[in-house]
């Protein structure tokens, strides 16, 4: 059974247990003009995931899954951080976040200005070549279409997000799964908390003592082991959040 919480809650369960741990999904950015996979609404209604986002499709058809990412990128071009970044960087700023892990591969977290920030699933921004290394701007890459080849050595180039099919950079997971082991307070904003293994990170926080609060539209399998659960906007949630603390932690 889902039980809900107001920010009150959510405030009181911060102070007592900071700084936490934010993990962060695609709901965080939907308030920013970017689609989710999962919702009604979101990509993965359209686009079916092991055709556009997976390793084998990139390597059977880079021109499909580049075309993909091209529609992505130009959906990002126009995008700003909302409340729910500032907020969360504001929030660390003050001493009440100590990181925000995310799923997210739209760089809006960095432009907000959270600084510990870890990304899991990689960034959007720029693309790179498997045999020699070589890293362009996504913007470079979209300039080299169809299939955007490395100017060093000709291979074609991919999008430095990790794909369906990939293991996830070792250093990032490895830092998010110590983050989140040692975290007194999980805070999860806008994630289904349904791909793995970004979602046993909650997991981690509970097995060693931690807590966890969830804010999210929709249920999510953690919902029952968390202590507060806010079903509603992530923008408008973590600025009442931001206002609701005092100013820095002690
Ligand atoms: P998801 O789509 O599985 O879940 C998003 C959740 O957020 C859903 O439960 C949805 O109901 C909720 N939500 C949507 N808008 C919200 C809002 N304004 N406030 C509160 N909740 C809201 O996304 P996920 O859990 O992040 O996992 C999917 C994968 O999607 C990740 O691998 C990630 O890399 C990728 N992704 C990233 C972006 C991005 O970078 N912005 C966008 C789409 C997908």
């Amino acid at each position: 059974m889902r039980q809900l919480y107001g920010v009150a809650s959510l405030a009181e369960l911060v102070r007592t247990h900071a700084p936490c741990v934010v993990l962060t999904g695609a709901g965080v950015s939907t308030e920013s003009g970017i689609p989710d996979f999962r919702s009604p609404t979101g990509v993965w209604r359209r686009y079916d995931p092991m055709e556009y986002a997976s390793i084998d499709a990139f390597r059977a058809e880079p021109a499909k899954v580049w075309d993909f990412y091209g529609r992505r990128l130009a959906s990002l071009a126009g995008a700003e951080p909302n409340d729910g970044h500032r907020a969360l960087a504001e929030l660390e700023r003050r001493g009440w976040v100590e990181a925000v892990i995310t799923q997210n591969v739209d760089g809006l977290h960095a432009r907000a200005g959270s600084r510990n920030l870890v990304e899991v699933h990689g960034s959007i921004r720029t693309a790179s070549c498997g045999t020699c290394g070589a890293t362009v701007t996504s913007e470079e890459a979209l300039g080299l279409l169809p299939v955007p080849s490395c100017p060093d050595c000709g291979e074609a180039l991919k999008p430095d997000v990790v794909m369906f099919g990939e293991l996830l950079p070792e250093a990032a997971i490895g830092c998010a799964i110590r983050l989140s082991s040692q975290a007194a307070l999980m805070l999860v904003v806008g994630s289904s908390l349904e791909v793995f293994p970004v979602a046993g990170l909650p997991l981690e926080t509970l097995a060693a003592g931690g807590r966890l609060a969830i804010v999210n539209r929709g249920e999510t399998p953690l919902d029952d082991r968390a202590d507060v659960v806010i079903d509603a906007s992530a923008g408008r949630t973590l600025a009442a959040l931001a206002r609701a603390l005092p100013e820095r932690r002690e």
